[in-house]
């Protein structure tokens, strides 16, 4: 219920205005975003690559409607992956591009506008020694995306995307995506989704997760297994040795500034671990999916609004 408010909060205009006007917001987002620019983003990634994780970095930015806005968004992508280069293969970083965030609202050329800049942003990866994946949105996203990705895997065959287990179509999705040198990140979904197309309730969506886990283990890809719940970790051990999978025929991966000792804990055992790290200004949304996900930010922010 408190999720489904917060998520509603995330799409409004108003609640945007004044959760990004309140001064203790900015400290409190500091806890899940790297900073506001390019060189936070790249001193993030280089202390987390310093401490033997990898990462994949994402310029914060959602829903553009403004042609301007969306070649600013992929312009500030190019700069980030050209700071990357000089510390060589991506300095272990790759990069997340909200389609959305390049062009894909802007009506009925999106899909052209934002498949032009992710072309830039993954030519842009390719000169740093890296790759790019797709994030997912909201659920009405999901062809584009994909179409979006069909038209660039065949031109960078290492681009990655995001699947969501909360979808019904999911399953049928993983089963198109299993294949020989797809990089798939399975997540649960992080928006508020209609029981006509996703599931509501966690332990459907948990249930759902494992089957698209199976699918995706059993396949010839790479999954990126996205999760930060212990029982889907320790069940995708399971599967990755009834596959046969060595560590490194998958990885996992968690937000930035989310259980940061797990994060630690997997790679010490020899896991590839890719932490999410979000930066930039444009931090509102994403800022309120993480509160959505656990009550405890949602206290944890409202303490910080009283406190010094
Ligand atoms: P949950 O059941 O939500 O959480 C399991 C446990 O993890 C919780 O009990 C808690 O201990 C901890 N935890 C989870 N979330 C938080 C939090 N916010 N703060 C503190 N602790 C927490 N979603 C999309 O829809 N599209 C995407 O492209 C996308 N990309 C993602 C990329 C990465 C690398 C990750 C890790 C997630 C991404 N997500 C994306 C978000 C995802 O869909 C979930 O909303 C989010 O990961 C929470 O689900 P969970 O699997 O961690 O399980």
């Amino acid at each position: 219920m408190l999720g489904s408010l917060l998520l509603a909060g995330s799409r409004s205009r108003l609640v945007r205005r004044a959760v990004s006007g309140f001064p203790p917001s900015r400290r409190v987002v500091g806890r899940f975003v790297a900073g506001d620019d390019t060189a936070a983003a790249v001193a993030a990634a280089r202390r987390l690559t310093g401490a033997g994780l990898t990462v994949t970095i994402d310029h914060l930015g959602e829903e553009t409607h403004d042609a301007g806005a969306a070649a600013q968004a992929a312009k500030a992508y190019v700069i980030l992956l050209d700071a990357l280069a000089a510390l060589g293969q991506g300095g272990g970083a790759e990069v997340s591009v909200k389609p959305s965030a390049v062009g894909q609202a802007l009506g009925p050329d999106g899909d052209a506008i934002a498949l032009d800049h992710a072309r830039e942003i993954c030519s842009a990866a390719r000169a740093a020694g890296t790759t790019v994946t797709l994030d997912m949105e909201d659920h009405t996203t999901v062809d584009s995306t994909l179409g979006i990705l069909r038209e660039l895997r065949a031109d960078f065959p290492g681009t990655g995307v995001a699947v969501q287990s909360y979808l019904f179509r999911t399953e049928a999705d993983c089963r198109d995506l299993a294949g020989e040198g797809s990089r798939v990140r399975l997540v649960k979904g992080a928006y508020a989704e209609p029981p006509s197309v996703a599931h509501q309730k966690k332990d459907d969506v948990d249930r759902a997760y494992v089957r698209c886990l199976r699918i995706l283990m059993a396949g010839k890809g790479y999954p990126m297994v996205a999760t930060h719940d212990d029982r889907l970790i320790s069940i995708s051990e399971s599967l990755a040795a009834r596959f046969g999978r060595e560590r490194g025929d998958y990885e996992y991966q968690m937000l930035y500034g989310i259980r940061t000792d797990r994060q630690a804990a997997l790679a010490e055992a020899g896991h590839t671990v890719r932490v999410y790290v979000p930066y930039g200004d444009d931090w509102y949304g994403y800022f309120m999916r993480r509160l959505a996900e656990r009550p405890a930010n949602l206290a944890f922010f409202l303490r910080s609004l009283t406190s010094k």
